[in-house]
């Protein structure tokens, strides 16, 4: 099948890329996808779509996770470190996190500067 690059109408490619974050965070690798030569836009069947969902919802389930409730705390909301994780991190008291939304569902948080 032919397939044309939309931003330089230059032909594409199939190829398979090494690594390719469908969701933020989530790296698939060996991912089937069209590229143009010239300018390198990526451009992904909706069969291919469909298979690097997969693939990402099977990742999300696979990944290392802890379910915990969300508290009130004050007009906030509070979400209590499971104390496996803080060990695992070495966490400490005082420490700045970041906040990261990944998509509409979730957020990751990530140590800013670790205390020595
Ligand atoms: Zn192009």
């Amino acid at each position: 099948m032919r397939v044309v690059c939309a931003k330089c109408n230059e032909k594409m490619e199939n190829v398979v890329l090494d690594k390719y974050e469908y969701v933020k965070r989530f790296p698939l690798y060996n991912v089937p996808a069209y590229q143009c030569k010239k300018c390198s836009n990526l451009f992904f069947m909706e069969k291919m779509v469909k298979d690097m969902e997969k693939r990402t919802k099977e990742l999300k389930v696979n990944a290392f996770g802890f379910e915990r409730a969300i508290a009130v705390s004050g007009k906030g909301l509070v979400l209590r470190m499971p104390s496996d994780l803080v060990s695992h991190l070495k966490l400490k008291e005082g420490e700045n996190v970041k906040i990261i939304p990944v998509d509409h569902k979730g957020f990751l948080v990530e140590r800013i500067s670790q205390q020595s």
